[in-house]
Order: C-alpha cells, then structure tokens, then sequence
C-alpha cells in the first residue's frame, strides 16, 4: 500500500567524502553504484518526507521529488545533514512560486525550532513570505495527519545531548515503520513505549554509522544492531515478514556495499543505499 524511498543513505560527509582518501571512498570513486551515498532523507510520498539535508536539491533532482508538492517535513535533529536551512531560502518569492495556501509543515524538536526561528531571524523575514509552519513536537505525543492516513510517533534517540533528538514510528494506514537513524541502542522509554504499542512493524530502518564496530551510543553499529533486532523480535514487534534494513553509513565504518552486506545478510538484515525503494 505505501514506499518509502530512501533518497540518501550516508553520514554527515556523504561517501566518497570529500577531501577523503579512505580506502572506503576510494572503492566508491571506483565502483559507483551503491557505494555512493548522499546524505541520509526519506520519502513516503510526494507530501511526506523525512528530514531535509543538504543533498535535497540533488536528491530532488534525481529522484523527481517535486517539493512543490511537499507538504509535510519531519527532522529528527537540528545536525546539518539532517537540516539544512539554506536551502529552505529559495521558498520565497523571487526564488520559487509558491501558491499563499501552499503550507509546508516542518515538524522537529525544540533544537530543529531554535535551528529554524535563528535562521530566518538572521533574514529578518517572517514565515508567511515563505509559508513554511513551523511545528514543534514532543516525544511520544502523536502527529496526526488525517489525509494522510498516517501518525508519526517521535521517540526519543540516544544521539544528541544538546537537545532531545527524535526518530520515528509511523503508523500509515494498518502498516507500522520505523525510522531510526542517528541513535544508538534505543533508551529504556523508547522500548516501553514500543511493548506498549502493541504491533508489530512492517518495514524498520536502524542507524548502523560504525560498520562493524560495536557502538552503543550516539550512533549504533556492530552488535547493538543485532542486539536491537532480537529485543524487537522478542517482544513480538518484529518477525520474518518485517522487512528489517540498517541505512546512514560512514566511510568510518570502513565497509563497502557489499561489505556491509555480507556481515549484516545472514543475521537477516538488509543494507540501505541511495533510490532504494521499500514497498510495504
Ligand atoms: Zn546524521
Ligand atoms: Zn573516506
Ligand atoms: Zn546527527
């Protein structure tokens, strides 16, 4: 009933990384491909999108996104790749036409709002001239968007201590996702909220930024992607029909594509990259 496209799949410095000559972005300058990956986003459809980097002109053209259509935009955190103002310049008259009712929804935590009010207070022009509608969001309080037959429910990720940073569980129509980059191994809140939901997911996307290197906080990678699978797989939130993906990828992590791949294949994860379309 419902994709998500995953319209970039790195970390903050994309892979091949600039100015990098890792042996990661030097096998992604050589193979192309799935082992080159701009900065992680994702798209549920032509109104509803997840975060907002500083790829999304690129990513907007590759994947004909359409943002005239855009309508509603959750950020999990205010960290540059993930939200990237600038770009948001160009909804103004004189850059782009955009009709008076044609609202943009941006949906984010107290840090994404200072991230947003500070940046256009340095322009010194209000909303309106951009109709973009701020929208703040607190953990576990749902967000409801009846027309699209969808609930985002923030949860909060063990990722930034300057503000309380979200990925989401999304409720679209009777299916259940997760998206969960920049986290590491989930906070004890977030799982009883996830036992309390009572459901079990259809697609789950986790953060694995590290590779195979066992990271438990901030990002996670290694065993704590496994250990977060069979937590949820012993709650009954994930079984053999969940389509289960790790995706936000560092040359860090010092793995390519088909690195990833043969680690993560056999523990019956599947690996994230650029224009991969999950149907659900
Ligand atoms: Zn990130
Ligand atoms: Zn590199
Ligand atoms: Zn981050």
């Amino acid at each position: 009933m419902g994709k998500i496209t995953i319209l970039g799949s790195a970390a903050a410095e994309g892979i091949p990384a600039m100015f990098c000559n890792c042996r990661v972005c030097t096998e992604a300058w050589k193979n192309g491909g799935r082992d080159r990956r701009m900065r992680a986003a994702y798209r549920l459809n032509d109104r509803v999108r997840v975060d907002f980097g500083p790829d999304s002109f690129c990513q907007e053209l590759k994947y004909q996104l359409h943002s005239e259509n855009l309508k509603h935009l959750f950020i999990t955190h205010s960290h540059e790749d993930h939200l990237y103002c600038d770009l948001l310049d160009y909804r103004r008259p004189g850059f782009s036409v955009v009709a008076e009712d044609n609202i943009l929804n941006i949906y984010g935590n107290v840090g994404v709002m200072d991230a947003i009010y500070t940046h256009f207070a340095k322009k010194r022009c209000n909303f309106r001239l951009y109709r973009i509608n701020p929208v703040e969001i607190k953990a576990f309080e749902p967000v409801e968007l009846p027309g699209e037959d969808m609930t985002f429910y923030p949860l909060i990720a063990n990722h930034m201590p300057t503000e309380q940073p979200n990925f989401y569980v999304i409720r679209h129509g009777d299916k259940w996702l997760m998206i969960a980059n920049d986290t590491g191994y989930f906070c004890e809140e977030d799982w009883q909220f996830i036992a309390g939901l009572g459901i079990r997911f259809d697609v789950v996307i986790t953060d694995c930024t590290g590779g195979i290197r066992d990271i438990r906080d901030g990002h996670m990678s290694g065993r704590y992607v496994i250990d977060t699978k069979k937590r949820l797989e012993e709650m009954g939130r994930v079984d053999k029909n969940t389509q289960y993906f790790i995706n936000h990828f560092s040359h860090n992590g010092r793995l390519t594509h088909a690195e990833f791949e043969a680690h993560y294949n056999p523990f019956g994860i599947r690996v994230g990259y650029d224009g991969l379309e999950i149907e659900y």
